[in-house]
């Protein structure tokens, strides 16, 4: 299927062929589709690089209540009533909320993994999908090992190109050495990505210290965990060594900002400190219960803030360099990026594309487009969503969004009710 965007503000012609961009600034070819994109921006996709998408399912459920109480009293126990079918519905919620805030791919981890991937399948967009597993509480290192095969198998055989199978063991405090250690083994046998909380709080690094004698970062490393395939979400309560430990490895990670700050972990991530150091920094929304948007634009401008706002210095991540967070590095982390893959707007690289509406309040004037996406715009702008060269959505309308939004809210209101 081929699209012409006619007239685009910044590219001119573009022209997608086959899933990818076949020219720009070409002639205006005839296409099975063309797209009047005068008065439209076109930039990247957007990737956010941790969430778990069916957490939607709780947005504005239980807020400002203190972390433990949160998770012992109201999370957990719609979490452990949740269905397939509840996580598909609340999936199927978070991927129109990504199309119509621009995100294009995503890295998810959580319950019920077949059902989100069924979700994202459907939609038509990208994702990692991991199934979030935890064996400290007596689960057998046996078991999860099997759970994990299975799923990787089905996730690599049943779903389309656009799902890539990953691991999601939850963090070192919840999995226990023997499956960290499988873990790494079978996702380097495999060649898979692995999706892991990494020092969100203080208390994960004390516990860590007193049990083992090693900060997070160096037991994982200590552990022989650590590498270019592991997508390590927060990464907030680092110190030096650890970030030369994430650097030489090769560790890709992934900042959270807003859910730091609503859920207060006590710091800012030294993001100064780990882009010196080289590590790839790319931002993730975490999940709706704790964030609770999935708005890439938002996160970008929250990431860019606190930071200045930590440093006490206005010139720390800049515009264009959020932006290159939200795209080429959250592709990079999620491995679209490389080999014609997406992030970037050249000939060759995947269509995973936006077409930003110039003509609104938020965008005008227009002296610098990487300043008002960050500082003025949000997902609301986004006029167009294409991924894979298929266009998710027009002019701001996603077909079935109605039912979508219907049922996620009568499944929701099912759970909370249920026995
Ligand atoms: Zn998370």
């Amino acid at each position: 299927m081929s699209i012409l965007l006619k007239s685009t503000e910044n590219y001119g012609n573009v022209y997608i062929d086959g899933g990818v961009i076949a020219e720009i600034g070409c002639a205006a070819y005839d296409a099975d589709t063309v797209i009047d994109a005068s008065n439209k921006a076109l930039v990247p996709g957007f990737v956010n690089t941790h969430t778990h998408a069916a957490m939607t399912l709780f947005r504005g459920y239980a807020d400002d209540i203190p972390l433990q109480t949160w998770l012992q009293e109201h999370i957990w126990p719609l979490e452990a009533k949740l269905t397939d079918e509840d996580v598909y519905w609340g999936a199927k919620l978070a991927c129109l909320e990504m199309i119509r805030s621009g995100t294009t791919a995503f890295n998810d981890m959580y319950w019920h993994a077949l059902a989100s991937a069924r979700a994202v399948d459907e939609m038509g967009i990208r994702a990692a999908v991991s199934n979030v597993f935890i064996d400290i509480a007596g689960e057998s290192d046996d078991a999860v090992q099997k759970e994990n095969k299975k799923l990787t198998e089905r996730l690599m055989k049943d779903y389309s190109d656009r799902i890539t199978p990953a691991l999601g063991p939850h963090a070192i405090y919840t999995v226990s050495e023997e499956s960290l250690l499988w873990t790494a083994e079978f996702a380097r046998e495999k060649d898979l990505l692995i999706h892991i909380h990494v020092s969100e709080t203080e208390q994960e690094v004390s516990d860590c210290i007193e049990r083992t004698g090693m900060r997070p970062v160096e037991y994982l490393d200590h552990i022989g965990f650590l590498g270019p395939n592991v997508v390590a979400a927060h990464c907030v309560w680092l110190d030096d060594s650890e970030i030369a430990l994430l650097a030489r490895h090769g560790v890709k990670v992934a900042h959270n900002p807003v859910s730091n700050m609503k859920l207060a972990v006590g710091m800012t991530m030294r993001y100064t400190a780990l882009r010196a150091a080289g590590v790839c920094i790319s931002l993730g929304t975490d999940g709706c219960a704790s964030n609770n948007s999935l708005d890439m634009l938002e996160t970008a401008k929250f990431a860019s803030l606190a930071q200045k706002a930590a440093a006490n210095e206005q010139t720390v991540m800049p515009a264009d360099e959020a932006l290159a967070m939200i795209t080429r590095n959250g592709a990079d982390a999620l491995r679209t990026g490389s080999g014609g893959g997406s992030g970037s707007i050249t000939e060759g690289s995947a269509a995973d594309l936006l077409l930003i509406d110039l003509l609104l309040p938020e965008m005008t004037p227009l002296h610098n487009l990487s300043s008002n996406l960050v500082y003025s715009a949000h997902g609301g702008c986004v006029d167009t969503t294409i991924c894979d060269g298929v266009v998710l959505m027009q002019n701001r309308v996603v077909p079935g969004e109605v039912e979508i939004l219907r049922r996620a809210s009568e499944v929701t209101y099912d759970l909370v009710n249920r026995e």
